[in-house]
């Protein structure tokens, strides 16, 4: 059975292009933010993407503080009137946030594409006092059998 090969754009030109990780030509969205069911053009499957909040932490500290650096800045250099201020900076702030947002998304979940990122899945390895990791489990049963 042919398996495809797809070429794999960076995570950043994915995410920039907010396209497919794995083929980077299929749209990731369906609407501003919602992540599409799967690729159109190569099938993969979005359920893998759920980069919650970072995102959105990201994009507003960045944008925060480069708006907030210039207003600063605009503020005590040319002294303007306070409703300008308002004017300006409140549009700078929301403007620039729901602009980066799509392509921050996208490219933190071509991220988790690429290094296969996912929630953490624990296993049990025994009662109370047994150690608890596998790997210890394994060399003590080794050491008392050569004892
Ligand atoms: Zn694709």
């Amino acid at each position: 059975m042919p398996t495809a090969t797809y070429q794999t754009p960076t995570s950043l030109n994915a995410g920039l292009r907010c396209r497919c990780p794995r083929c980077g030509e299929g749209k990731l969205y369906r609407s501003f933010l919602k992540i599409a069911d799967r690729c159109d053009n190569c099938g993969l499957d979005y359920s893998f993407a759920d980069p919650a909040d970072g995102p959105a932490f990201f994009v507003m500290s960045g944008v925060g503080i480069i708006v907030m650096a210039l207003w600063a800045w605009a503020a005590v250099v040319f002294q303007p009137p306070i409703w300008l201020q308002f004017a300006t900076v409140f549009p700078a702030m929301i403007g620039g946030c729901l602009a980066c947002l799509p392509p921050m998304k996208a490219w933190l979940v071509a991220e988790q594409y690429q290094h296969r990122a996912e929630e953490a899945r624990w296993e049990s390895v025994g009662g109370h006092g047994e150690g608890g990791f596998t790997y210890d489990r394994r060399g003590v049963s080794n050491r008392r059998a050569a004892l």
